[in-house]
């Protein structure tokens, strides 16, 4: 569109002032990319002359030389009512939006949205097929589907995180309930309660029930230092958790003294062999804070059921022979004999 106007000089023109603008490169500066490129943009006068027109031209049939209205009331696109309405929008430079069917067909329908163009009466309108834009509606829905999935399997994941510290927890907090902090071993209470639940669950398996104390450990505390004598206890409690089974109970019961449980004893001979054998890798560890000193222990062994079916009679038993053991010269081991017989 070119503007120009005359220069005067005592009712002389003297000249002329112009200049242009483009319409059409408006109303593609407005609507580029929208929906795609997907239906057109038209500017029109208030009375419906079409000034310009752009978009894809398998989209629109309406050309210059049309009226806008016309054009509608023709192809009755617009019934009577909406199209006076629009042009009372048009009139007033109100915005609107109209939905507008091209044939039976509802695929065809459109929708018509238009504004004030704003520089002049001018109205600028967008026509795009509804299928168009409900296409970019389930495209944006099913990104929102995408999003609260990971969103989901985010809190998801986050819950099971949770699930899964506290569980950790938790069992770091039975296994420190239940251990003995220096040796790493069970503790007196949960000894006691381990063996008796398996001595009541399988009261005919046979079991070894074994004492072990450490030999004149006083002396160790009053030469190298309570430091020392725990080092050598926590080394203890290392060296019996490498050497029994795993479903052995092995625990701390007091200050130098362990109880240890051996679960299915095939025979007592083997179960000795095998306490023989503890107590000589006992005697062959060596302590660097010790200047290379040895410790021995005492032991004292009872048989479940022979010597007794709970915890308490079978550490009596044990304790007796215990105390053979010491009364022996240390360093050795005895196994209880009913009617206080001691081998
Ligand atoms: P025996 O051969 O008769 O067993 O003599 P012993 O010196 O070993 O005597 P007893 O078993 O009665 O002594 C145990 C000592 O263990 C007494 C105590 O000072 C010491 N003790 C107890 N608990 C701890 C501990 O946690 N750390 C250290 N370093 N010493 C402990
Ligand atoms: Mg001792």
């Amino acid at each position: 569109m070119i503007l120009c106007v005359p220069v005067r000089c005592n009712d002389r023109i003297i000249g002329a002032l112009g200049g242009s603008y483009n319409v059409t490169a408006l109303s593609q500066m407005l609507f580029n990319d929208i929906f795609d490129d997907a239906g057109y943009s038209l500017i029109v006068t208030k009375e419906g002359e079409i000034i310009s027109y752009d978009g894809e031209p398998s989209y629109h049939k309406i050309t210059y030389g049309d009226n806008f209205f016309d054009f509608y009331k023709d192809r009755t696109l617009l019934s009577k009512n909406s199209l006076v309405n629009v042009k009372k929008d048009f009139s007033a430079g109100n915005d609107g939006l109209i939905k507008i069917r091209t044939d039976s067909n509802k695929k065809s329908d459109q929708y018509i949205a238009y504004t004030q163009l704003g520089m002049n009466d001018w109205m600028i309108c967008y026509v795009i097929p509804v299928s168009d834009t409900q296409n970019s509606y389930s495209f944006i829905k099913s990104y929102e589907g995408i999003f609260m999935s990971v969103f989901c399997i985010l809190v998801l994941l986050l819950v099971f995180y949770i699930i899964h510290n506290n569980r950790i927890r938790n069992e770091e907090l039975r296994h420190d309930a239940q251990t003995d902090g220096l040796t790493g071993v069970l503790n007196k209470r949960t000894t006691e309660a381990l063996i008796n639940e398996i001595l009541e669950q399988r009261p005919h398996e046979k079991g070894t029930f074994i004492i072990l104390d450490v030999d004149k450990f006083k002396e160790v505390n009053d030469h190298y230092g309570h430091a020392v004598g725990d080092i050598v206890l926590s080394t203890l409690g290392q060296t019996l958790r490498n050497y029994f089974r795993e479903n052995d109970i092995i625990g701390r019961i007091g200050g130098d003294e362990f109880v240890i449980y051996m679960c299915k004893t095939e025979s007592k001979e083997r179960a000795v062999t095998r306490i023989r054998a503890l107590a000589d890798t006992i005697k062959n560890l060596s302590f660097a804070e010790m200047n290379g000193h040895h410790i021995t222990i005492s032991i004292g062994i009872a048989f479940a059921p022979e010597h007794g079916t709970c915890y308490m009679d079978l550490y009596k038993n044990a304790d007796t022979a215990l105390y053979e053991t010491k009364q022996n010269g240390r360093d050795g081991y005895f196994l209880f004999q009913k009617q206080d017989s001691i081998i």
